[in-house]
């Protein structure tokens, strides 16, 4: 049997996804001892990955509900937190388009919930529509504008709110499966394949695992129902087709399929929302995609599909209470769930982080403010998006930004070692935090040399890098001078 390292904290956050960073971020403002705890090799890799990436506006929610509750709050506070943590956000708005007269109906009635929750929300004619974004289906006859949704990377502000965390002195525990858990005197012990940890409160952040973190404790009262979304990605050609994020007039069941202008630029459409039997079924299937490219082409006709360069999906962590459930568990003192959290979680998670500071104060856990917090992270340099004059600047004082590995995309070196220096550890890492390898050739060209850089900059042998963590090495044995000279030619 392994000797498993013993360890104690205060609060142990379990998962790594936008619900666990974000509540890392805020609990760092205090002085407590908080480690989080994360299955895959690097944070963000759950459902947090694959999304739409939209800030919502906060009128869709049904009042009431623990959605609305979050979701315009969450709103609010992007911008603030994007500027500090210097994550790429646009306040690109959304629009939702009524295409007959029972659909303006329905729009009026978001209308209504919208300023009554006071969102900036305001109706706009077919012409305005039209005005704003010329490239939708001409008969529509009007939309609901809400200037105030925007667009996000979504596992790109993951990484960066784990960054500004541990540098406010968050521990993170990656590759480490929580497998079993138990309650000993007012103590929650978990259990990893390397570790048992004892913690005075669990935050269990688990997203579509949470019913089985929460049955490990023999607290048994919510399930969670897998419910994928497929994603369809455009090329960068795209970028000016819409500017807003354009949604139809929702159903009972979900908000539809949206034509959503990426915070990069280029277009992606989708999401379905299919209840599935495996929490891990990625799958994209041709129904799924037949029924994304007709729902987007009857908001934006001259959608291309020769022009999708990546497909992917996400799965929702929908609960039985078809709500977020952020509570104290009733049956385990200590355990908090945040759980459920399907859409709109990404949007309501900065909200849903701030209420468990109060909720941990409630609960009596001393919260006294760290003096020395730093709620900024390190500017991000972006080589493609400075001028030359800029560029040249950059390149001057370190000349690791004027070697373009990724020329899909123009990702330079000095990127790709800033993103292992700030916490990347694969490929799939350096790939979501600066885009290397998510262009047009997904990586076929620049995949060895970013691999020969995670080598170089982390100290390990070049078979040795993955794409996501143990077991996805990306060959087996050491043929990186056939490789990258291959590629270099
Ligand atoms: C297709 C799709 C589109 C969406 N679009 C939007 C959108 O546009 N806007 C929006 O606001 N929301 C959107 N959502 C919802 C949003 O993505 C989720 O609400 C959010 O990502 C949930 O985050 P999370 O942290 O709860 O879960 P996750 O991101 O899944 O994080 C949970 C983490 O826990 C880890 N974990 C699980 N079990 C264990 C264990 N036993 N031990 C250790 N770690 C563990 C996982 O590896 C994972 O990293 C969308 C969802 C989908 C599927």
């Amino acid at each position: 049997m392994i000797d498993k390292t013993r360890c104690s904290v205060q609060i142990a956050i379990v998962g790594g996804g936008i619900v666990g960073t974000s509540v890392a971020r805020e609990l760092s403002k205090y002085n407590l001892d908080v480690l989080l705890i994360e299955k895959e090799a690097e944070v963000g890799w759950g459902t947090t990955k694959a999304n739409s990436g939209i800030v919502h506006g906060g009128f869709h929610e049904v009042p009431g509900t623990l959605k609305a509750k979050y979701c315009f709050p969450g709103n609010q506070m992007f911008p603030q937190l994007c500027e500090e943590l210097d994550v790429s956000f646009k306040q690109n708005g959304i629009l939702m388009v009524a295409r007959n007269e029972e659909e303006m109906k329905t729009v009026e009635q978001y209308l209504e919930r919208g300023l009554e929750r006071g969102v900036n929300v305001r109706l706009l004619s077919r012409e305005e529509v039209l005005k704003l974004e010329p490239h939708l289906e001409p008969s529509i006859l009007g939309a609901l504008y809400a200037p105030e949704g925007g667009s996000v990377m979504p596992f790109e502000l993951a990484a960066a709110l784990m960054e500004n965390s541990i540098q406010n002195g968050v521990q993170l525990l990656t590759e480490n499966p929580v497998t079993n858990a138990w309650v000993e005197g007012d103590q929650k012990v978990l259990e990893t394949p390397a570790y048992i940890i004892k913690a005075q409160v669990v935050i269990n952040a688990a997203g579509l695992f949470a019913d089985d973190l929460a049955r490990m404790f023999g607290d048994d009262y919510f399930t969670i129902r897998p419910r994928k979304g497929e994603e369809y990605l455009f090329d960068m050609t795209t970028k000016d087709l819409v500017k807003s994020t354009i949604f139809p007039v929702p159903s009972t069941k979900s908000k539809g399929i949206l034509v959503i202008p990426t915070s990069e630029g280029n277009l992606m459409i989708g999401p379905t929302g299919d209840d599935v039997l495996e929490k891990e079924d990625l799958t994209t299937t041709t129904d799924g995609f037949s029924r994304i490219l007709e729902g987007a082409r009857s908001l934006v006709p001259s959608i291309d599909p020769r022009k999708i360069i990546a497909q992917f999906a996400g799965v929702r962590a929908a609960s039985s209470r078809h709500d977020f459930i952020v509570e104290f568990s009733p049956n385990i003192p200590g355990l908090l769930h945040l759980a459920g959290i399907e859409s709109p979680g990404l949007t309501a998670a900065p909200a849903i982080a701030a209420d468990v500071v109060q909720m941990m104060k409630d609960a009596g856990i001393k919260m006294e403010p760290k003096i020395d917090f730093e709620p900024r992270r390190r500017k991000v340099i972006r080589f493609h998006r400075l001028s030359r004059k800029e560029q040249d600047q950059v390149i001057k004082e370190n000349p690791a930004y004027g070697r373009v590995i990724c020329r899909c995309e123009t990702i330079t070196e000095g990127e790709i070692i800033d993103a292992v220096r700030r916490g990347a550890r694969t490929l799939d890492g350096v790939k979501f935090r600066v885009r290397a390898g998510a262009g047009r050739c997904q990586g076929g060209f620049c995949q060895p040399l970013v691999m020969e850089i995670i080598s170089r900059e982390l100290g390990i042998p070049f078979e040795q890098v993955t794409k996501r963590g143990t077991g996805s090495e990306q060959i087996r044995y050491a043929a990186k001078e056939l490789l990258t000279r291959e590629v270099e030619q």
